[in-house]
């Protein structure tokens, strides 16, 4: 029989930063970490390779592996306790903020560059007080840039300090939690072996959120409701956005909607990036990147409309999922329309995209009609947005703008934790994305020094 200190199950920014953790506060500790994608140098998108459409792979390389969905993103570290998730519901900003202190010195440490953006005072606050007069809420925020293309190397330096520390095993895939008599065991894998250890480390990103919802109903978890965040992806000039990109490198913005009184906001601006497609489990969404070292015309950013569903419903990832599927269905894949011809009334065609002055950085994503995909009170959330932010950067609301859709953000379920992250079986923690604890590289790494910290006392 295996058995182990602590066993972490998945390799995201969660799960590697607990890992660290634990070997570098005590390094005689029995740590398994288990992973059911690849190791970070196996991982390739058939997509990047030929331009093919997606293969649907068993496991997605994107989002699985070394890494987790963090490998191929866009390496933005926000600095800030208010953005990239809810760590503030459990311990107090003050500790927050000194543990993202932390992992961003550890981030650096490992090859993150050393600028920060949005470090200005004077410029935020002249920015804040325009956004407010416009009746937007400028949440400041720092944030350092590691690009995607640099955040391989990263992972790579961690894993080489880890490797002789914690047993690491990928292509392994964890399929049931071993709870005997309310006490926590160990895992089943779904090869059929099984592994104990005195603790487990829950970090399976938003990949395994369903598992994990599927795994704590049948413990019988108390499992909250998280919102649903439903939106596009907004392209224009990059000289449009500068007003805002130059004093804060990710404008984060909240606007509460006249109409409907509901939360919309801007989410992972790409200065001068690129427009990307993203597969979740048998959809196509659409997402945005920004590369350190190449940089296109444009700007783009995501405008959300978060949902909080009531009783009776309790599904809002499949609801997001509906809507995306509507895209997809209607556009074979990720729509794009011109806000002019959404405005008028008309569907984008290649001839009308061709002649307008933002060329798409999303090279196959189908000219449509968003108003037959996002219900009517989204879509009217997302205009009044646009003319708000079209006071504060003059030329958002152009009838050049691109918007692609749909882009879905699911928090799933919100699993119930302590201050600690500590599931309602003693020794069972959950960090990261998976049980709604972040929505961030920052957050997510930071809950996972949370859970360790925690372990490493109790040892
Ligand atoms: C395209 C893209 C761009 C992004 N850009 C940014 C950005 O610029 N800045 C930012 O802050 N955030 C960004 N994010 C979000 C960020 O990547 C996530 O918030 C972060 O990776 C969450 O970390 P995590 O460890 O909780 O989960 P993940 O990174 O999702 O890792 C979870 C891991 O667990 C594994 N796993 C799941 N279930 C199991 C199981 N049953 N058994 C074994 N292994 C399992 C998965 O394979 C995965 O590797 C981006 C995300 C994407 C997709």
């Amino acid at each position: 029989m295996k058995t182990y200190d602590v066993i972490i199950v998945g390799a995201g920014p969660a799960g590697i930063f607990a890992a660290l953790e634990l070997v570098q506060s005590s390094g005689a500790l029995r740590t398994t970490l288990i992973e059911k994608g690849k190791d970070i140098d196996q991982r390739t998108c058939p997509l990047k390779v030929k331009n093919i459409s997606c293969t649907t792979c068993s496991e997605c390389d994107l989002l699985s592996g070394w890494g987790g969905a963090g490998a191929f993103s866009d390496g933005k570290l926000s600095l800030s306790s208010n953005v990239g998730g809810f760590l503030t519901r459990y311990t107090n900003k003050e500790t927050v903020q000194t543990l993202i202190n932390y992992v961003d010195n550890m981030y650096v440490k490992y090859g993150a560059p050393k600028t920060v953006f949005g470090n200005n005072p004077e410029a935020i606050s002249k920015l804040e007080k325009i956004a407010s007069k416009n009746g937007l809420v400028l949440v400041p925020s720092q944030i350092r840039h590691i690009g995607t293309d640099r955040c391989g190397h990263l992972l790579k330096r961690i894993k080489k300090d880890i490797n002789n520390k914690v047993e690491t095993l990928f292509q392994c895939e964890v399929d049931s939690i071993i709870i005997e008599r309310g006490q926590y065991k160990g895992i089943k894998m779904k090869n059929g072996n099984e592994l104990f250890s005195r603790f487990l480390i829950l970090a399976p990103g938003r990949e395994g959120s369903r598992w994990l919802e599927e795994e704590a109903k049948k413990l019988g978890l108390t499992l909250l409701n998280n919102p649903v965040d439903i939106g596009v992806r907004v392209e224009v000039p990059a000289s449009v956005l500068e007003p805002l990109t130059c004093v804060t490198y990710e404008p984060k913005l909240i606007f509460y909607s006249k109409r409907f009184d509901d939360k919309v906001r801007t989410f992972c601006v790409n200065p001068y990036g690129e427009v990307v497609k993203e597969y979740l489990k048998g959809i196509w969404t659409v997402n945005g990147h920004s590369y350190a070292d190449r940089k296109t015309n444009n700007t783009n950013l995501a405008l959300l409309v978060s949902t909080y569903f009531t009783e009776p419903f309790d599904e809002p990832i499949s609801y997001g999922r509906y809507i995306a599927q509507l895209a997809n269905f209607l556009g074979k894949g990720v729509i794009v329309q011109r806000l002019g011809d959404l405005m008028n009334g008309r569907r984008s065609t290649q001839s009308r995209i061709a002649k307008g002055i933002v060329q798409p950085t999303l090279k196959d994503a189908t000219p449509g009609d968003l108003s037959f995909v996002i219900p009517y009170r989204y879509l009217y959330d997302i205009m009044e947005m646009l003319e708000a932010l079209d006071r504060i950067a003059p030329g958002v609301n152009s009838r050049h703008t691109l918007l692609y859709g749909v882009e879905v953000k699911f928090y799933s379920m919100r699993l119930k934790l302590t201050d600690n992250l500590e599931t309602e079986i003693d020794n069972v923690f959950a960090v990261g994305d998976g049980p709604g604890v972040s929505r961030g590289l920052i957050q997510s790494s930071v809950s996972g020094v949370i859970a360790a910290r925690e372990i490493l006392k109790r040892l």
